[in-house]
């Protein structure tokens, strides 16, 4: 084998794909050096397992990658979902103060513009077909990464080390970083459909079934995506005949519209057994983000925004003292691992979310306590709008299941029912 060395970069990110390049992009914006590597060769690649819903949280990081315009020209949706429950329907675009829309858009569509918008930096060299192996340490230090291209051994050096490589990350297993998992007790298949009738029209559509969930999303280029949730008790159907199973399960979803075989483009896919990971973010020289740093649910549609999020949390920690701070002096390794705290600090803030999911993945159904938030969302604007911005990541967990908020939801679920009965008995 030959090997390749390289100059030294300021940051090295290993994955291309959503988290590895937002963060190159918000990285050379500030005029950093910036080495970012795929191990796929294709700059159109994209990420097959996948249902292209970004929650809202992602939509201000979209703006400053410069995304945002160009994804609504090529057929980006935004919406606002409704949900049903066995309680009633959630409709949270109802309320006067509608609450900020999330997207719909297919990876397909997604991950080349960004791998693209990222390479059209001349400060970001797209190192494509790189498959990275292992980490590169000088004095303790995480000093860049080494791996091989086309048959070659390369190394890349730089101030800072990303992992953005997703589930099962190479960078996490090298540094052997601590993680906790958890298992998942539902399964997921999903289909593209075309030529589908939409009765929401561009509104997505989710049902929340308890505790199977199930989500028809409509996406650029006319597709529709539907994914299903079923608990592990339903994969024996699944496994013996899997598009008739599937073609059942949608055309029983209430008020879905019907889904024939004729609609379904390219295959149904899915996971079984997918677990959950939560893993520390940073160590010496290095620090993780996007799915590499936690592997959710997918049930929640949260990992693509998320993924957004920590590459901006990343940056905005780590980006001052890398352009302030000298290379190769002892201040500037002590200073990357001062804004690597930073940063870890910043990505605590999602751990009672990632909780949350985590022990609802495991396929329990709703507590009592959320069937009365559900319920109360189901009658009141408030509540409904409160619903959505827990489940899109727009408000912590610890508010909207806090003691006050349950309470209010009670007191007005109360009132509700008193209402009806008295309607009722007049
Ligand atoms: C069934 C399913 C449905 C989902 N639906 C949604 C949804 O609707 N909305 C949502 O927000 N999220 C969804 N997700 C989650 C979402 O897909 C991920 O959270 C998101 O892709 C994470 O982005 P990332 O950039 O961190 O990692 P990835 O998109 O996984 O990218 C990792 C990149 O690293 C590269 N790489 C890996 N190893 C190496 C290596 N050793 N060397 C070099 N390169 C490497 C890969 O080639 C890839 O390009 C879903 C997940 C699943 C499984």
């Amino acid at each position: 084998m030959t090997s390749k060395a390289r100059e030294k970069y300021d940051v090295v990110i290993v994955g291309a794909s959503i988290a590895g390049c937002a963060a190159a992009i918000m990285y050379a914006q500030q005029g950093l050096r910036i080495a970012l590597l795929d191990a796929r060769s294709d700059i159109r690649a994209h990420k097959v397992l996948c249902t292209h819903h970004l929650q809202p949280c992602g939509a201000p990081i979209l703006q400053r990658l410069g995304a945002t315009e160009k994804l609504l020209a090529l057929g980006m949706v935004e919406t606002v979902p409704t949900f049903w429950t066995p309680w009633g329907m959630i409709t949270p675009d109802a309320a006067e103060n509608s609450p900020p829309p999330g997207f719909n858009v297919r990876r397909e569509t997604l991950d080349p513009l960004l791998r693209q918008l990222a390479n059209d930096y001349p400060n970001v060299d797209l190192l494509l077909g790189h498959r990275v192996s292992g980490l590169l340490t000088e004095n303790g230090t995480t000093a860049g990464v080494y791996g091989t291209e086309q048959g070659s051994v390369f190394t890349v050096e730089a101030r800072l080390t990303v992992g953005a490589d997703g589930k099962d990350s190479t960078v996490a297993r090298s540094a052997r970083c601590d993680s906790v998992t958890a298992s998942n007790g539902r399964f997921s298949y999903f289909a593209q459909l075309s030529g589908l009738e939409r009765p929401g029209g561009e509104t997505s559509l989710s049902w929340f079934m308890d505790p199977d969930v199930a989500y028809l999303l409509p996406n650029d280029g006319g597709i529709s995506v539907l994914v299903v949730f079923p608990a592990l008790d339903k994969l024996g159907s699944f496994a013996d005949d899997l598009s008739t199973a599937f073609l059942e399960y949608a055309n029983a979803l209430p008020g879905a519209p019907l889904v024939r075989r004729e609609h379904i483009v390219g295959k149904i896919v899915g996971t079984k057994h997918f677990s959950t990971t939560l893993t520390e973010p940073v160590g010496n020289g290095f620090a993780l983000i996007g799915d590499a740093a936690a592997t959710n649910d997918p049930l929640w549609g949260i990992g693509c925004s998320w993924a957004l999020e920590t590459a901006q949390m990343l940056v905005d920690a780590t980006a001052h003292m890398l352009t302030e701070t000298p290379a190769d002096t002892l201040d500037s390794h002590r200073n990357v691992n001062a804004a690597l705290t930073e940063y870890r600090s910043a990505r605590a803030s999602m751990t009672n979310h990632i909780d949350y999911m985590s022990g609802y993945a495991g396929g329990r159904k709703f507590t009592a306590i959320e069937r009365l938030l559900i319920s109360a969302a189901t009658h009141d604007h408030d509540e409904a709008r409160r619903f959505y911005l827990f489940g899109s990541r727009l408000i912590p967990a610890e508010q909207y299941l806090s003691t006050r908020s349950v309470a209010r939801a009670a007191q007005k679920h109360l009132r509700h029912r008193l209402r009806r009965r008295s309607v009722a008995g007049t």
